[in-house]
Parts: C-alpha cells; sequence; structure tokens
C-alpha cells in the first residue's frame, strides 16, 4: 500500500485564503484590520527567520502585524512592562511572545503576564485549562493544524484508537486533547513508554512530536493507519526531516504527512485563525 499523501502546503494556501476574506469582514466590524504583536528580545536567527515569516503572512491577508524588538540584555521589568502595555491597548488582539527567550529570562512568568484572551499561542495556563476541560479558548496552533489537517481530509475520529507521541504543553498534549473531543480513544506515549510499536500498532491514528528524526518506522505502524508528523528536525546539509521515518512509513500509512510540506505550513496560518478569533470575541464583549 502507498498512503495517500496529506498536503499542508495546499491546505495553508485554502486556510489563507479564508483568513483573507474573514479579515476583510472583520476590519469592517473593528473599523480596523486585527493586529498582531509579536515580542523578540534579542536576535536569534531561527527566531528573526520565523517572525519574518509570520510578518509576511499577517501582512498577505490584511491583517496587521508589529514587531516589538527588545535587546538580548532586556531584564525581566523589561519584558513584562511591555506585555502589560500590549494587554491594555485596545487596537491589540493577538500577543506572542517569540521563543525562546534569553536564558537570563523567566519564560513561565512571560507566558502568565499575557492577557490570556490575547495569547494567540495558547500556550497560558487558562487556555489550556479550557483546552483540558473541552470549552472554548485559543488551542497552540500546531496541534490546531494537525486536527485541520485531518478534518479537511475527511478522516473520521470518532471512536478510533488515537496515539500521541510526546508530551510538550504546546504540541503533545493539547492534540491528545483535541484528538478526545473529537471522540476518539486516546493513548499519550512519551520516553519511558516501553515498547512503543507495540503501542501504537495497535491505533488507527497515530501523531508524533517527539524531535528525533526517523523514530517511528514503518513496522511501528499499524496498517492503513493514518500517521501525522510533527517533527521538525534539521539535517547537517540544512534540509528537514520529521519524527517519521517517511520511506518506510509511506508504504504502510493510510495516509501521512510529509516533512517538509505537512502540519508546518498549516501551523503557521493556524495563526492567523487564532488572531481572527481572538479579535472577534474582544469585539463582542
Ligand atoms: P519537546 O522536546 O518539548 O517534547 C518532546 C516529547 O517527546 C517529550 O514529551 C518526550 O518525552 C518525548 N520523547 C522523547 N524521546 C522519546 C522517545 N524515544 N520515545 C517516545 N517519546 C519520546 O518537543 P516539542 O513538543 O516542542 O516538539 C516536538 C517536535 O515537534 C520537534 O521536532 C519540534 O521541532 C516539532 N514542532 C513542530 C511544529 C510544527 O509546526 N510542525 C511546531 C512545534 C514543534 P518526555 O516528556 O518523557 O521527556
Amino acid at each position: 500500500m502507498t498512503a495517500t499523501i496529506l498536503d499542508g502546503r495546499a491546505l495553508a494556501q485554502e486556510l489563507k485564503a479564508e483568513a483573507h476574506t474573514q479579515i476583510a469582514t472583520l476590519a469592517e466590524t473593528l473599523g480596523r484590520a486585527p493586529s498582531l504583536v509579536v515580542v523578540q528580545v534579542g536576535n536569534d536567527p531561527a527566531s528573526s527567520r520565523y517572525v519574518r515569516t509570520i510578518g509576511k503572512i499577517c501582512n498577505s491577508v490584511g491583517a496587521t502585524f508589529h514587531l516589538e524588538l527588545l535587546p538580548v540584555d532586556a531584564t525581566q521589568d523589561d519584558l513584562l512592562s511591555i506585555i502589560r502595555t500590549l494587554n491594555s491597548e485596545q487596537a491589540v488582539d493577538g500577543i506572542l511572545v517569540q521563543m525562546p527567550l534569553p536564558g537570563h529570562l523567566d519564560t513561565t512568568g512571560a507566558i502568565l503576564a499575557i492577557d490570556y484572551q490575547k495569547d494567540i499561542d495558547g500556550v497560558h495556563p487558562v487556555n489550556a485549562g479550557l483546552l483540558a476541560q473541552g470549552r472554548p479558548g485559543i488551542v497552540p496552533n500546531t496541534p490546531a493544524g494537525g486536527m485541520e489537517l485531518l478534518r479537511r481530509n475527511g478522516i473520521v475520529l470518532r471512536g478510533k484508537r488515537a496515539a500521541v507521541v510526546g508530551r510538550s504543553a504546546i504540541v503533545g498534549r493539547p492534540m491528545a486533547q483535541l484528538l478526545l473531543q473529537a471522540d476518539a480513544t486516546v493513548t499519550i506515549c512519551h520516553s519511558r513508554t516501553p515498547d512503543l510499536g507495540a503501542v501504537l500498532r495497535e491505533c488507527d491514528v497515530v501523531c508524533v512530536a517527539v524531535g528525533k528524526p526517523g523514530l517511528i518506522t514503518g513496522a511501528m505502524i499499524r496498517p492503513g493507519a493514518i500517521v501525522v508528523d510533527f517533527g521538525t528536525n534539521v539535517r547537517a546539509d540544512g534540509s528537514l526531516a520529521g519524527d517519521v521515518d517517511f520511506a518506510s512509513a509511506v508504504e504502510v500509512a493510510g495516509a501521512i504527512t510529509p516533512v517538509p510540506g505537512g502540519t508546518g505550513p498549516v501551523t503557521n496560518t493556524m495563526l492567523l485563525h487564532n488572531l481572527i478569533e481572538a479579535a472577534r470575541s474582544r469585539a463582542t464583549r
């Protein structure tokens, strides 16, 4: 069997076009475009690249984008002060604090300082708590994008056995919550899970967010299973590899996300979805 490829680039284009229309409508209601502010401390090249990508995506769909760039030696007070100012500004709908922060800064403190209604990364504990309770809130972009890939490809989750490999707050845990909300029966695996292959071979859906290239091979996947690979690992030559060994998995799975071109492009466009929802819900309060 050769798996169907779940094309993230095509879906990202579709989502961007939808966001463009929604933003134009919302701008009429608000009297301004929805606006995102990214707070970046220092000039880490990977962070700067990501922030530039976000800026371009916002600009391409008519959202307002602004970067607050703090020097690498900014203090926690400097960071909290800018976050508090952004919280209080009516015309700011979304705040994203670019991670990782330099080591001398307190990441948890920075996340807690963000108004959870403007937390478009969905990382604030209030949003994580709402998700854990199955209530509406802001969902982290990466797992939200994974679910969108499944949904738009007509993959039914109700009653299915699903496994998530990885339990980070930003990908694994929220993905497990979203699968649960979609009525899947969910197992969460991590570095202490014995015989990962035995667990995964029982599952109809396997989602992987570990950060270890090629960890999951075709032999660990049930024939016909759906495989969502969040892994984004940079090889020595600069190319990207997933956590799933694509060559062996594609021969066994029913459908699979490639890396690159799978979950990655969708993640960035889900940020727009969160920005639109944040702006809408603040406007209707
Ligand atoms: P973390 O390092 O925060 O979490 C990794 C998880 O993998 C941990 O829960 C860890 O278990 C688990 N793990 C480690 N080794 C094994 C193993 N041998 N078997 C089973 N589980 C294992 O990573 P993130 O969640 O932040 O990122 C995961 C991957 O997703 C990375 O490649 C990252 O680049 C990518 N990513 C992709 C995004 C996208 O848009 N596609 C966005 C964000 C991240 P334990 O908890 O026990 O330590």
